[in-house]
């Protein structure tokens, strides 16, 4: 049996408790320096299959600005984030766009919906 611990630091609140997991042959036994379960949580995660929300931008057509904010509808497999975001350079918008459209269905096959953050009218 291989033991192991790892430190990391939470990135779900500014606090940003300093965390540090035993792991036995790669699963994640233990869990202290959390200060709410939200560590725990976010530990075993990032250990196991960490995730990432995706924030860019896309070209959009006849919009008031060229560039339309979008942000995936949850959180992405985290080795995927790349493949995503090149995905994601490839596509353009067309104005008006409301905030909550999807602008791309069920990225890369992913079962995640890219979303627009923000309302853009048309020209
Ligand atoms: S463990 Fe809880 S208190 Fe500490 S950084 Fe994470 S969310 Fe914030």
């Amino acid at each position: 049996m291989k033991s192991e611990k790892r430190t990391l630091h939470c990135i779900c609140c500014p606090l940003g408790c300093e965390i540090t997991a035993s792991l036995e042959d790669g699963q994640v036994v233990a869990v202290c320096g959390n200060s709410c379960p939200r560590g725990e949580k976010y530990a075993r995660e990032e250990l196991t299959a960490p995730q990432r929300m995706l924030t860019m931008t896309v070209r959009i057509l006849q919009g008031k600005l060229p560039l339309l904010p979008v942000v995936s509808a949850r959180a992405l497999p985290k080795e995927r984030i790349s493949d995503c975001a090149r995905a994601l350079r490839r596509i353009t918008a067309k104005a008006p766009v409301r905030a909550g459209d999807v602008i791309v269905p069920d990225l890369l096959g992913l079962g995640v919906d890219i979303l627009a953050s923000r309302d853009m009218d048309h020209i």
